[in-house]
């Protein structure tokens, strides 16, 4: 990956959850790259150890540990673990989150004539269980490990957490209520701690991204048989300005620019789109 630009990191500690996923293994070698020590934090031990092993590979200092953000015990024995191994967490990348099928409705519009289709999820067959799946991940998933990692900035400067939102937070998206109110609560929350930590030196701001394919939207994106683009991700494409998905390593420059105090200490409680002009535009 190139790099669209360098900031110092050199003696800075980054905690990336969630950072065995396809956009976060990205983000989190973007900032190995600018010299910060890393802590991949992921419910798949092998997948962390993996992202970590690649930054060690290129000459980082990168730990890979077994972390459910969604457990106390697991968050408290992972931040021990970067206090004894890598030092005080400066920068936390709150990466962990996405969606559940138990979430999601079959159908964009209410259909009134197919409510008792078994082979239809209608808003009103959503299990509870499904949308506390997301919330809790999405929204917990943040809350938890800033209450574990925050601890460690406290007195000290140039500290900084960054979330992750989504479009769907904007402008809630057809089909999946859940994440779409759990990114809402996720963007909101953002400010809320901007505000809530101002006096104790951390910056909290969140990235926005639009349309990136990656394991968790998958499914909804790429026809299993045919391998083309689904209904749905034609329409996105269409609503997409720029008429495409994004790319990964386009977060990179977005991230980078709030990691650096130089570049963004003024920067405080933004939720950043970087989306291709989505949420810019109306459909028409
Ligand atoms: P991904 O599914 O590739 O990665 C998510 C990672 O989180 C996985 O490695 C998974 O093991 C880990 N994880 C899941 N539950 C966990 C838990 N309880 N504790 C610790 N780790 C856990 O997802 P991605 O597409 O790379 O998404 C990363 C973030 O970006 C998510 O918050 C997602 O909601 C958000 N996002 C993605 C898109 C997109 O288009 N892909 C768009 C907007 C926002």
């Amino acid at each position: 990956m190139k790099l669209p630009f360098e900031i110092d990191l050199n003696n800075k500690v980054a905690v990336v959850t969630g950072g065995a996923g396809v956009l976060c293994a990205e983000l989190a070698a973007a900032l190995a790259k600018n010299g910060a020590k890393i802590a991949i934090l992921d419910l798949n031990l092998a997948a962390a150890e993996a992202a970590a092993q690649q930054m060690r590979d290129l000459g980082a200092t990168a730990i890979g540990v077994a972390c459910n953000v969604l457990q106390r015990e697991s968050l408290d024995a992972a931040a021990a673990r970067v206090l004894a191994e890598l030092g005080s967490c400066d920068l936390l990348l709150n990466g962990a989150g996405g969606n559940h099928p138990k979430g999601t409705t079959g159908q964009e519009y209410l259909d009134v004539d197919r409510l008792d289709d078994p082979e239809l999820t209608s808003f009103f067959d959503l299990d509870p269980a499904g949308v506390e799946f997301v919330f809790n991940l999405n929204f917990l998933g943040t809350l938890l490990p800033t209450q574990v990692f925050a601890r460690q900035m406290l007195g000290r400067s140039g500290c900084s957490i960054i979330n992750i939102s989504s479009m769907s937070a904007f402008c809630p998206l057809t089909k999946i209520p859940a994440y779409s109110a759990a990114k809402a609560a996720v963007s909101n929350f953002t400010q809320w701690l901007a505000v809530h930590f101002s006096k104790a030196g951390i910056r909290v701001n969140a990235l926005a991204p639009g349309f990136f394919l990656t394991q968790q939207n998958h499914k909804l994106l790429i026809d299993e048989h045919s391998g083309e683009f689904t209904a749905r991700a034609q329409k996105i494409i269409q609503q997409t300005p720029m008429g495409r998905f994004g790319e990964s390593h386009e977060l990179v420059g977005t991230l980078l620019w709030l990691a650096s105090e130089e570049a963004s200490g003024f920067v405080n409680g933004t939720v950043i789109a970087i989306d291709g002009g989505f949420s810019a535009y109306s459909g028409v």
